[in-house]
């Protein structure tokens, strides 16, 4: 008899684990979703390195439209003035099919859904209560629905509600006491920036990403600033405080609308205690956003289960040794980059430039640091 999996949650992760059930496996499956929609508002941008590229390359994603994306080829680092330090070419780690890609999210939620919106995805699905019978889990939703699986993927993000059903262990994500603001701009308008690349500005306590998300060139910016508290009604305040005091010139770029959302990351990185259920994505844990990794690892760790479950070797151990090594190299980098984007000191900020003018011409270096977590 067929194996029978439930997906929860349809974002990046569990929509890219069901794609590629769907086109190499006999196994069956239904992804259930909390919400009663995908949401495809036009959303931020995301980053996806060459690895994530080649991975999604096996579900046809070169078959893109190419106006939807973009290839940048270096990410230029900047000062909060605008004053240029240096650039890291990142095409290095291209091939002619797989290139860093630039697109907005809800591009990719739009590609991935195509396969499966129809007969593998349900919507309005919470889970109420779950159960193991025999070697199964019943799961019991809240629309008084249920099902009966050999395997529950948990694909539902940070705050994972599944994790609550089958983990005594709590591994509640943290308030990184910094939050994130996203604005759309239609050009680079009087940025001294290239707009063929990923640009980052690093100032005091704060952050600024740009790059291109589409062949219009329309920018996707990203501000990331450490602040105690998240107020969406202070951040206009904290923008001018704290950016906008260190370089004024950058108003023009926040006069568009703009969202802000507080950041979280998982504390701890803890094994399913339970042999039948597996975490993906955000589900098993949450970045900082300072390596743009979140999408990319939702991406891998959703591979890495298909092929296990491929090859019939899914098992607890093999999947968490897997991916937990890949997870602890991201963090620890993720971390760094949070650490050193924000030095408030201007002594600090020298030694790190000087080391980043350094360190981007190294071969060596760059292997160790980006190498790593490129490699899929
Ligand atoms: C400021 C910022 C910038 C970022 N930039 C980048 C970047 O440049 N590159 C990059 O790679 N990543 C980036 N990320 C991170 C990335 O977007 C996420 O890591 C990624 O989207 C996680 O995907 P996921 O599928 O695991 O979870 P999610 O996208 O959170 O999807 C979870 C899904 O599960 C559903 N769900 C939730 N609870 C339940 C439930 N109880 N039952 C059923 N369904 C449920 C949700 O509605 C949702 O559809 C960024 C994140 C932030 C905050």
């Amino acid at each position: 008899m067929k194996k029978k999996i439930a997906i929860i949650g349809a974002g990046i992760a569990g929509l890219t684990l069901a794609n590629f059930l769907k086109k190499f496996t006999n196994y069956e499956f239904m992804v259930y979703e909390k919400e009663e929609s995908l949401s495809l508002e036009e959303g931020y941008g995301i980053q996806l390195a060459a690895n994530s590229i080649k991975i999604l390359n096996e579900i046809n994603f070169e078959k893109i439209n190419n106006e939807k994306i973009f290839n940048p080829k270096k990410l230029d680092f900047y000062n909060i003035k605008n004053e240029k330090i240096c650039d890291l070419d990142l095409s290095k780690f291209n091939t002619n099919e797989s290139r860093y890609t630039t697109l907005q999210r809800s591009i990719l939620i739009e590609f991935l859904k195509e396969d499966i919106y129809t007969q593998y995805l349900r919507f309005g699905k919470k889970i109420k209560e779950v159960s193991e019978l025999k070697d199964k889990i019943l799961i019991k939703f809240d629309d008084n629905t249920n099902d009966l699986v050999d395997f529950v993927l948990a694909a539902d993000g940070i705050f994972s509600n599944t994790r609550s059903f089958f983990e005594k262990k709590k591994n509640e994500p943290k308030f990184k006491k910094a939050i994130a603001v996203r604005v759309i701009l239609n050009s680079k308008s009087d940025l001294n920036i290239s707009d063929e690349n990923i640009s980052l500005l690093l100032g005091s306590n704060n952050h600024i990403v740009l790059y291109p998300i589409n062949k219009k060139k329309e920018l996707n910016l990203v501000c990331i600033m450490r602040c105690k508290k998240f107020d969406p009604d202070n951040t206009n305040q904290l923008i001018k405080d704290l950016v906008l005091k260190q370089n004024p010139k950058l108003k023009n770029i926040f006069d568009n609308e703009i969202k802000s959302w507080p950041l979280y990351f998982t504390p701890k990185i803890l094994p399913s205690s339970n042999k039948k259920v597996f975490y993906i994505g955000d589900a098993f844990n949450g970045f900082l956003p300072t390596l743009a990794q979140g999408a990319g690892q939702s991406i891998e760790s959703a591979y890495e289960i298909f092929n296990l479950l491929k090859e019939t070797k899914l098992d607890s151990y093999t999947y968490f040794e897997l991916r937990s090594k890949k997870a602890k190299i991201v963090r620890r980098r993720s971390n760094f980059n949070f650490f050193t984007f924000h030095f408030s000191s201007s002594l600090m900020q020298n030694i790190r430039n000087i080391f980043l003018k350094f360190l981007v011409k190294r071969k060596t270096f760059i292997e160790f640091y980006l190498g790593k977590v490129y490699k899929s």
